[in-house]
């Protein structure tokens, strides 16, 4: 998050606001076989049922799709994938989901933002940097993080992003706890990132009661089916080489992954330079706190030798195209990474440098700005990325085995995309189409763990007209709050 790296060339100034944040292959059928099927908490107990009729685009090892496909799913998991004919002879019982004239496939994976800050949407665009934050972004944290605000922030970007098909995201922020309610709640699958900084944070003043305050986070959410939780030292410019030793220490003896913004702008590489005489992965590496339990936000400037490190340590990569291009932070040797076998995922960031929860839309440009970046327009072709924001998403956030693509055993976290748009037709690809064309607005069914959590626009699980009303008071307050703004009323 580009205001908490801001945050650290004032630390002075953070400190006294204390709360600043900172084709079609012969259809196959897999049969669920002796299946190790299991009942979840928040699945479906009992019941089986079958997405029908569309193309299943199954985002598998092999690039599966199948026409006139169906997906059926039994106590959350996904227990057979085929044609339709087949599928209904199997589950001839099962209750029936028409996906008729759409696609079948995984739910996205957003592997990196900050959920609450979908409140502060849009609240200071284009500016200097110094500027957005001191006269912005600073003031609006310092009055409005609290615990209410973050949940009402979740709540909001919970709709906008089962709206348009994403099942599964990467939060890092404050409040974590509560932020783990309003998503079960929500029915979504997150990976959920308590913040660690040397300096106070909105929720906790001191890093022994972080700390504290971590332990009891994991221990209450540990074996929730849905919500992973996850330690998150800030960057190494905000959390000093002995306390991101203790972080990772931490995460590997409570067995969680560990989340860090790393290599996202070039001051970040000449701050750690001057004080470590390292880049910052080469420097993070030093201290021994790479392994493929973390996950690296951003990833902006690493140096070849230090992507190598990267793949040798098995870390993912969050990718944030649309937020990195917005505050010029650089482009991503996106290309580079995975050609050593970096696992490669995609994020919005959070909503104040970006300004959506729109997947669709870092897709799209993932697929374009390497190609503009390196003048070579086959590089990150649409399936490529596609599969960014889907399995190799998953890889990235340590799900692979979990989420990400359509094969059986899976969690049943599926979405069935609309193609009858008239910016859709004709097509003659199908990733060309939902790469190049398709936008979230035509996502129209998501399901995860099995239950249908979106269908025909409308979000089941969330009140949307409380929420934004709710969104529209904060905007208010947040409005008059922020000196000579010229926030628009509602
Ligand atoms: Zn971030």
């Amino acid at each position: 998050m580009v205001q908490h790296r801001l945050r650290s060339r004032l630390a002075a100034l953070l400190t006294a606001f204390v709360l600043a944040s900172c084709t079609a292959d012969s259809a196959r059928l897999q049969s669920t076989g002796s299946s190790d099927l299991e009942v979840n908490e928040g699945a479906s107990k009992g019941e089986s049922l079958v997405v029908t009729g569309g193309t299943v685009v199954t985002l598998d090892d092999s690039d599966t799709i199948i026409e006139s496909g169906a997906v059926a799913v039994v106590e959350g998991r996904i227990a057979a994938v085929g044609t339709e004919q087949e599928i209904r002879k199997q589950f001839p019982e099962a209750r029936e989901i028409s996906a008729e004239g759409g696609i079948i496939m995984p739910g996205l994976v957003n592997a990196h933002t900050h959920i609450p800050m979908t409140l502060f949407r849009g609240l200071a665009d284009d500016l200097e940097l110094m500027d957005w934050l001191e006269n912005h972004i600073f003031p609006a944290e310092a009055a409005f993080v609290d615990e209410e605000f973050v949940r009402w922030g979740t709540k909001l970007a919970c709709l906008e992003m089962l709206q348009g098909g994403t099942t599964t995201f990467v939060d890092m922020y404050f409040y974590e706890d509560a932020i783990a309610e309003e998503v079960d709640r929500c029915g979504m699958r997150a990976l959920l990132s308590q913040t660690l900084f040397d300096f106070p944070a909105p929720d906790n003043e001191t890093w022994e009661e972080m700390i504290e305050a971590i332990r009891l986070f994991v221990d209450r959410w540990q074996d929730h089916p849905r919500i992973t939780p996850v330690i998150a030292p800030h960057a190494p410019y905000t959390v000093s080489g002995e306390n991101l030793v203790e972080a990772f220490a931490l995460a590997t003896e409570l067995d969680v992954p560990m989340n860090i913004h790393l290599a996202e702008d070039k001051d970040e590489v000449v701050t750690i330079r001057n004080k470590t005489g390292m880049t910052p992965v080469q420097y993070v590496d030093s201290l021994g706190i790479l392994d493929d339990r973390v996950l690296a936000a951003h990833m902006v400037w690493p140096t070849e030798s230090e992507i190598e490190i990267l793949a040798a340590n098995g870390v993912g990569v969050a990718h944030c195209p649309q937020s990195n291009m917005k505050v010029s932070a650089g482009i991503a040797p996106v290309p580079k990474m995975i050609a050593a076998g970096v696992a490669v995922g995609l994020g919005t960031d959070g909503t104040a440098s970006n300004n959506d929860l729109n997947l669709w839309e870092e897709i799209d440009t993932a697929a374009k700005l390497h190609k503009v970046d390196t003048l070579d327009p086959t590089v990150i072709p649409a399936r490529t990325a596609l599969r960014m924001a889907t399995i190799d998403g998953a890889r990235a956030i340590g799900l692979e085995d979990q989420i990400g693509s359509l094969e059986v055993g899976k969690r049943a976290d599926l979405i069935v995309v609309g193609t009858d748009g008239i910016h859709q037709q004709p097509y003659y690809d199908i990733y060309s189409l939902l790469v190049y064309s398709t936008k979230a607005s035509d996502v129209r069914m998501a399901m995860i763990e099995g239950k249908v959590v979106m269908q025909d626009d409308e979000v089941l699980t969330v009140d949307a007209d409380e929420v934004l009303a709710m969104a529209w008071e904060y905007q208010g307050k947040i409005a008059a709050n922020v000196a000579g703004s010229d926030a628009v009323a509602h």
